[in-house]
């Protein structure tokens, strides 16, 4: 099994990418994802984040 480290978009902790079923799994919060769905939600999270990443801190933690 061939896995290399990805930053899960829900809880931020480390999480699994694994190649040969591409997808990404934490074992942190559960999360898991195929690499598309991944790439999309990083995208959203990234755009969010820097909008307000304080007022949704403040609200909802990492939700
Ligand atoms: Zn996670």
């Amino acid at each position: 099994m061939v896995k290399m480290d990805a930053r899960c978009v829900n809880c931020n902790k480390k999480a699994h990418y694994n190649i040969e079923k591409n997808n990404i799994v934490c074992q942190h919060c559960g999360l898991e994802l195929s690499y598309d769905e991944y790439i999309e939600q990083m995208k959203e999270k990234a755009t969010s984040l820097a909008d307000n990443f304080q007022a949704s801190w403040d609200k909802q933690g990492f939700y």
